[in-house]
């Protein structure tokens, strides 16, 4: 991570974990490195966990991993590779009632997919649940937990909040033996949901309403994808996370800034419990992206009233989104890696991501031509049946991407917008009288233009070619300003062509103004389908996922569930940046004044 490049996370401001030596942040240093290396060089330092790095990824299987998972798994997996030492996968599988199978195979490919290997370190805290329930039976023991018979509304209101006062549940005092008995029962399914909790005794007037005795295990009659009805009480995330840690031997366990406040309840049980792995909990901030929303409920609210295909809609920020997309997976470690690590929370510019993409795409997609929006010319000096064959490069700069040869005949396409009859100040493109270089091919001429008679719109241009242009240079060195991409009628195949803008008006849809709903600032121009768009004919039989710049375009990506052999179908993952077109409208739009 040598670059610091805009919108890094890095600038973030300070927080009050800066004061805090464990927690701290580093954010001053231009060192490459982030606070939670710092961390972990000190402890190799002091041969703290004999200088072993033990960390992982735990995702709860209740959704499809987004980008922000993405950063997370960088993190974790890059760091274990880092300092030599592990990182587990370990599905947090604690909740039966939102967690289904297919997001675990979702999860692992997605993982796979952006490179990362787990190797044969899959777990699952639902592997735990014995162990677990032991350590619950433990802590009642020591008398540091009690089974309480209050109703879910009860304990909330005895717990109070930040302005009012708590008080101790009645049961607070349960004799040990009870609790026992009555967890027991509860394991044996005798009680109904809601019936009784167990509860941690710590502090009930805390002023961390963590700590306020924790509910540790509850009662849910739900069958779960792995223990199917062996359990039907559950334990929470707080209890069930930083034990599943400690029984992995995990050193420092990674994790987003809203558990900060859960840290002193994860230290309590593993000290409680005195186990003999103490791993260290580190927070660091989660990624937000602009123009685009990140938890998985809202993502989930997305699908389900379908403003979006699915998880995979190349306009979501899932990982399976983004592949979809045509988004590389180095491109977006990448990304992870340059927005580092911060302790305070900020947003990321999507652009950012964007650049990121383009970067990585510019150095491996193919260039080749398709035509979006077609207008017909037909090269009146080009004898019908007479094919003229030139050759292109894939690639400016990389000779070895090769070549191929691009038919050129009688009738072409062009962009419909690249001719104007009544061009403005600076038109570098098609016009009548004109002339144009076709990428790769040779100098055109417009000698006439042909309208609907109803409609007026231009329907066809005649053109001549100049036989002595071949390879797009004419002879006697006149100056050709503009160069179009063009494919030839006859010989490029069709393709639809689906054009992406980004799924939200706001770059922050999640502020709420008038009490909107998020999905209010859905931008209902997100998805442009063209139907009718030509390609050239050694675009046929793409590959699913391949990717390719089509010249003066952006690049595109073949549609992997879409696209099959007789239907070629292309994602257009990101525009290319440019920068000439932005100079050209501004010159119209002065024109226009003038
Ligand atoms: P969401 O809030 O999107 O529903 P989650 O935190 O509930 O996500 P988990 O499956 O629990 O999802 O997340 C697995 C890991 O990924 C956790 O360690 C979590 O901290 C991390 N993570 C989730 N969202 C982000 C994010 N936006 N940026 C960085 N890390 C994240
Ligand atoms: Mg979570």
């Amino acid at each position: 991570m040598a670059r610091k490049a805009p919108n890094s996370e890095e600038s973030g401001k300070k927080t009050k974990a800066d004061s805090d030596p464990v927690n701290r942040d580093s954010t001053d240093t231009a060192a490459p490195s982030n606070f939670i290396k710092d961390i972990i060089e000190e402890d190799r330092k002091n041969n703290k966990n004999d200088g072993r790095v033990a960390t992982r990824f735990p995702p709860e299987p209740n959704g499809y991993l987004h980008i922000g998972h993405a950063k997370s798994i960088c993190l974790n997996f890059g760091i274990a590779s880092e300092y030599q030492g592990t990182c587990n996968l370990r599905f947090d599988d604690t909740n039966p009632t939102t967690e289904e199978v297919k997001y675990v195979e979702s999860i692992k490919s997605d993982i796979r997919w952006l490179g990362f290997d787990w190797g044969d370190r899959l777990y699952y805290a639902s592997d735990y649940f014995e162990k677990l329930y032991q350590y619950a039976v433990q802590l009642i023991k020591d008398g540091k937990a009690y089974v309480c018979s209050l109703s879910e509304d009860e304990i909330k209101d005895y717990r109070g909040d930040y302005y009012k006062k708590a008080r101790e549940s009645p049961y607070c005092s349960r004799p040990v033996d009870e609790s026992l008995e009555l967890l027991e029962r509860m394991r044996a399914g005798e009680f109904e949901e809601g019936a009784h909790v167990l509860r941690a005794k710590i502090d009930i007037n805390s002023p961390n309403m963590n700590m306020r005795d924790p509910i540790i295990y509850r009662i849910r009659k739900e069958r779960h994808h792995r223990t199917g009805d062996k359990w039907c009480i559950y334990p929470m995330y707080d209890f069930a996370h930083c034990l599943s840690d400690s029984l992995e031997g995990i050193t420092h366990s990674i994790c987003t800034l809203e558990f900060e406040d859960h840290r002193p309840l994860y230290d309590w049980f593993l000290d409680e419990l005195a186990v003999d792995c103490h791993p260290q909990q580190i927070e660091f901030a989660r990624l937000n992206l602009s123009y685009t929303v990140m938890s998985k409920r809202k993502l989930l609210e997305l699908v389900e009233q379908r403003h979006v295909s699915g998880w995979d809609d190349p306009r979501m920020p899932t990982v399976s989104g983004l592949r979809r997309r045509g988004y590389t997976p180095e491109s977006i470690r990448n990304f992870c890696e340059r927005i580092g690590v911060a302790k305070a929370d900020s947003m990321v510019d999507v652009a950012l991501l964007e650049y990121c993409l383009r970067e990585d795409l510019n150095e491996r997609a193919p260039r080749v031509m398709g035509v979006l929006r077609p207008l017909r010319v037909v090269i009146d000096n080009l004898p019908e049946g007479q094919v003229e064959e030139f050759d292109a490069p894939y690639h400016p700069t990389d000779p070895s991407f090769g070549s191929r040869k691009v038919p050129f005949s009688r009738v072409l396409y062009i962009e419909r917008e690249d001719f104007r009859e009544d061009p403005p100040g600076k038109w570098f493109r098609l016009a009548p009288g004109r002339e144009v270089r076709l990428r790769y091919a040779c100098i055109i001429k417009c000698v006439d233009v042909v309208k609907d008679e109803k409609t007026e719109e231009v329907v066809e241009l005649h053109c001549t070619w100049d036989p002595e242009s071949r390879g797009g240079n004419p002879p006697d060195g006149r100056k050709i300003k503009g160069t179009l991409h063009w494919v030839s009628a006859d010989h490029s195949l069709e393709a639809e062509v689906r054009l992406y803008d980004r799924l939200f008006t706001k770059a922050n849809p999640l502020e709420e103004k008038n009490g909107s709903d998020f999905t209010a600032q859905i931008n209902p121009e997100s998805l442009e389908i063209l139907k009718s768009c030509r390609v050239e004919p050694s675009l046929a039989g793409a590959k699913p996922e391949s990717k390719y710049q089509f010249e003066r375009l952006g690049y595109f990506c073949v549609d992997p569930v879409d696209s099959t052999g007789e239907r070629l179908v292309f994602n257009r993952t990101v525009p290319l940046r440019d920068t000439w077109a932005k100079i050209e409208k501004a010159q119209l739009e002065a024109d226009r004044r003038k």
